[in-house]
């Protein structure tokens, strides 16, 4: 049996449990007058679970869900002019402070929207086997950390939780979403991911891919919330395209240090390098092949991993990160 490493109140007064993510926690608030739930908002609370290589590790990095919802804050903020996002409220129960924000509850497109600016991971794979990524044609001779000649959009499903989401071509994405949705959210998600890279680079920071969701009104998909969405029907201008989730964090994308980026070879990444680099190593006595789940991780490599995610956010910000005290 494998239990998810935890440190969240399973019951927070006032909200009840709807979701648990492989990172997140989703609580719907109750309204205080009628106790009954309040359908417009959410509460993501981000926990400090790990995953690598597709599983959620048996030890959590502690501030790790502080940091990314920070960070996520700091970032919706830095695209505010560019995207709409879910955030509506930063004043969260004391058991989840710095690492939870109320949201506004959204109908979630079916797409993972990832971009990517460099080719490495999946897209490298993909270009190795016939020149192309989510079917763009790339030119010849890139090889594993290349910049591309400008951000590609490279969709994926999205795959029920522990299952693998699958590659998308932007043909899949119309038909899925509808000419006007799809061509709105394959351009947000490369503006994001270019405003990223502008201000990243300030910072000596570069972001290779990213992936962001996106999420509607509910009241403009028309139907119930238990029931599937013809995107196709719906008319594309009244529907505003909002940010959702997290964005621009270790955990969504690939943060590379500029000053040692060298195409042809693997880069080091900011974040999960010393957990893949222990896990893969002798040490761990783990083996990827064997399916089964990673052992818990020494101490040494989750302060090392701690120290990443933090490095990560102060880089980016300029800011100091303070771990949220409770009173
Ligand atoms: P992934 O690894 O792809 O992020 P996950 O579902 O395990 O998958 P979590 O980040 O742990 O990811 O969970 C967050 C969940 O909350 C996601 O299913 C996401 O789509 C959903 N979500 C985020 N923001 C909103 C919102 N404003 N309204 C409704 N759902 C949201
Ligand atoms: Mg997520």
């Amino acid at each position: 049996m494998t239990t998810t490493p935890d440190r969240l109140p399973g019951d927070l007064p006032g909200h009840v449990a709807i979701y648990s993510g492989k990172v997140r926690e989703l609580y719907a608030p109750l309204d205080p007058d009628t106790g009954l739930v309040d359908e417009s908002r959410l509460l993501l609370v981000a926990s400090d679970r790990i995953s690598a290589y597709d599983y959620v590790i048996d030890s959590p990095i502690p501030d790790k869900g502080a940091v990314l919802t920070q960070l996520s804050l700091w970032w919706f903020e830095q695209l505010a002019d560019l995207v709409d996002n879910h955030v509506v409220s930063t004043a969260v129960p004391d058991a989840v402070a710095g690492r939870a924000i109320y949201v506004r509850r959204l109908r979630m497109l079916p797409v993972e929207c990832i971009a990517r600016a460099y080719l490495t991971g999946g897209g490298l794979a993909e270009y190795r086997d016939g020149g192309t990524v989510s079917g763009v044609r790339l030119p010849a001779g890139l090889e594993d950390g290349s910049r591309l000649p400008e951000p590609v959009f490279t969709p994926t499903t999205k795959a029920p939780l522990g299952e693998h989401d699958l590659p998308m071509t932007y043909e899949e994405v119309v038909a899925q979403l509808g000419p006007a949705l799809a061509e709105r959210v394959r351009e947000l998600t490369v503006q994001i991911l270019s405003r990223g890279n502008e201000i990243a680079a300030e910072r000596g920071i570069l972001i290779a891919d990213t992936k962001v969701e996106f999420g509607v009104d509910p009241a403009a998909v028309g139907v119930g919330p238990d029931d599937e969405v013809d995107w196709t029907s719906l008319d594309p201008d009244s529907l505003q395209v909002v940010l959702a989730d997290e964005v621009l964090t270790p955990d969504s994308s690939r943060f590379w240090r500029a000053d040692e980026w060298a195409p042809g070879r693997a880069q080091t990444s900011y974040d999960k390098q010393v957990l893949r680099d222990w896990l893969t190593s002798a040490a761990s006595g783990w083996d990827r092949s064997s399916g089964q789940a990673p052992p818990p991780l020494p101490e040494e490599v989750v302060a090392l991993t701690r120290d990443r995610y933090v490095e990560a956010y102060q880089a980016l910000t300029g800011e100091r990160f303070a771990p949220p005290t409770i009173d």
